[in-house]
């Protein structure tokens, strides 16, 4: 997905219309000219490729050279030598080698078997170029109108114009796929995975939303309008959001960054965060097989403090374990990982690879002059946090712990009385208060961090936090949905954390809305009983 909403008419990639796949083979006499026009025919379409590369810049330009190696790749044009040799016409040789090559991409998986797109598209390009058909692909619109699709081969989308096509749908697609590459580099709205869009036919006006993942065939053209002049406002308000974090009567909220390694939070850097609130230090070592030393971890965190230096990094020791298993924390084998030893838990059985970590942040802070906060994971009771804050005052450091597990939240007021900062980890609060698994994409409507029961127990940490003049904060996803971050203040949060990419549409929704209306917000959405309902509710409290 690609955030932004557009209304427009659909356009349609043309297709290659069915051509007759010849059964009979050729004389052996006529072959050599038959592999001579099917040469010609590879070579043009990957040299009008190449010219277009040529034309075009930044990302769009590698796709389309890189399709252009595609089409002259010697494995499926030996593969269609071989059968052109035995007699098969140039068409059939071609659709059979790259089935042969389709299956083979499709078996390996991965980023292989997204390039079966890539590979379709050359198919089409040569057999329209051996019949003498036009070349396949996007017409060229008269008015701006949004591309739907089955899928977008990297040929189709590389090169668009994004005056004339201002949004891309397709049925199939990933993440990594070509598509929501190009849509990012261009900056129009996109949706991949959308069903029922073979339905929509050319010249249909759909409402296109990359934000909310959505595509609407034929809406009310009115309230399309509107929903498209709402978003042109919030993008336009969030370029122009400068930080720092505040609501618009100057109630002040800490915007901060999720980093995961010194790169990223220097590039955090071009956003207006004020520091960052979640360094997953976790990340930095799952492709290691052995503990890094003390030196290592320290030039490691001291990258971030340095990028940060003069401004607050929270610092997360180890969240191994479920998702996340780290080879050197001794994980044991478990029925149920996401409720077993990890996070915290991990320092009972391996003391020292906790005192270590400390240490290392400890070390960090010498050498860069920045003092971070430390917070441990998965804390469950305020025996454990106190456990940890001993620990971190040992080696000078700050503590603090996370809510991620409801009894936390519940005893808030308690581990309060052994830190001095909570962080809210709202992906795994809804993972264990919902008792819905967080990687489980059937069960995305329960783990929804708008879910009331999830928000209540927010509400709790941040009044334990509010009795105790403690700062409590969230970095887990909610606190990058605009809207729920301002219900978050509301409910009494002091500092918000995300991903750098949602730090302007964050801020800017945040300067929009008053302290009041986050209350309000807060109120109403505690008093619904589904997250439907509560986003509703939100909406109405700050609209
Ligand atoms: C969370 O659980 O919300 C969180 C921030 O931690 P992680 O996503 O790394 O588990
Ligand atoms: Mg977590």
């Amino acid at each position: 997905m690609v955030p932004g909403v557009q209304y427009a008419p659909v356009i349609r990639v043309s297709r290659l219309p069915e051509v007759e796949v010849p059964v009979g083979d050729i004389a052996e006499a006529d072959r050599p000219a038959e592999a001579g026009r099917f040469a010609a025919a590879a070579t043009e379409v990957a040299t009008r490729l190449r010219d277009r590369a040529a034309h075009a810049t930044g990302a769009a330009s590698e796709v389309l050279a890189a399709t252009a190696t595609l089409a002259q790749d010697r494995a499926w044009l030996g593969a269609a030598d071989k059968r052109i040799a035995a007699g098969a016409p140039a068409v059939r040789a071609v659709t059979e080698a790259v089935d042969q090559f389709v299956e083979l991409f499709t078996q390996l998986g991965g980023l292989m078997a997204e390039r079966v797109t890539d590979l379709r598209d050359i198919r089409d390009r040569v057999i329209a170029e051996l019949s003498g058909l036009p070349e396949p692909g996007v017409p060229l619109p008269d008015i701006p109108s949004i591309l739907c699709a089955e899928d977008l081969a990297p040929a189709d989308t590389a090169g668009l114009d994004p005056q004339l096509v201002v949004g891309l749908a397709t049925t199939l697609g990933g993440p990594t796929s070509h598509t929501a590459i190009i849509a990012r580099q261009l900056g129009i709205p996109c949706v991949v995975a959308v069903s029922g869009l073979d339905a929509v036919g050319a010249g249909a006006m759909v409402l296109l939303d990359g934000t909310a993942g959505t595509l609407t065939a034929d809406p009310d053209a009115s309230e399309a309008a509107a929903a498209v002049a709402a978003a042109q406002r919030e993008a336009l308000a969030a370029r122009e959001w400068a930080g720092p974090g505040a609501t618009a009567d100057g109630h002040t909220v800490a915007i901060l960054a999720n980093v995961q390694d010194g790169a990223a939070a220097r590039a955090a850097r071009d956003t207006p965060a004020e520091g960052v609130g979640l360094f997953r230090t976790e990340l930095c070592f799952l492709n290691r097989d052995t503990e890094p030393t003390v030196d290592e971890q320290a030039n490691i965190y001291g990258e971030v403090l340095e990028a940060f230096a003069g401004h607050k990094v929270v610092v997360r020791t180890l969240d191994a374990g479920s998702d996340k298993p780290l080879k050197f924390a001794g994980h044991p084998e478990e029925a149920n990982p996401a409720l077993g030893v990890r996070g915290i838990r991990i320092a009972e059985r391996n003391p020292g690879l906790l005192d270590r970590q400390l240490e290392s942040v400890g070390a960090a802070a010498e050498r860069t002059g920045n003092r971070p906060w430390v917070m441990a994971p998965m804390i469950a009771t305020a025996a454990e946090a106190k456990s940890f804050a001993t620990k971190a005052r040992s080696f000078g450091l700050t503590p603090g712990v996370m809510i991620e597990v409801p009894a936390a939240a519940l005893l808030a007021d308690k581990i309060l009385e052994h830190v001095e900062f909570l962080s809210i980890g709202t992906n795994d609060l809804a993972q264990y208060t919902m008792a819905a698994d967080r990687m489980s994409a059937d069960l995305a409507a329960l783990t929804d961090p708008w879910q009331p029961a999830v928000l209540a127990l927010v509400g709790m940490a941040a009044r334990a936090g509010a009795a105790a003049g403690k700062p409590v904060g969230v970095c887990g996803e909610a606190a990058a949905d605009p809207l729920l971050a301002a219900v978050l203040v509301g409910l009494g949060v002091t500092s918000l954390s995300m991903a750098p990419a949602a730090i302007a549409a964050v801020g800017a929704k945040l300067a929009q809305v008053t302290l009041q209306q986050c209350r309000a917000a807060a109120e109403a959405v505690l008093d619904t009983a589904t997250a439907a309902e509560a986003r509703e509710a939100a909406l109405a409290a700050l609209a």
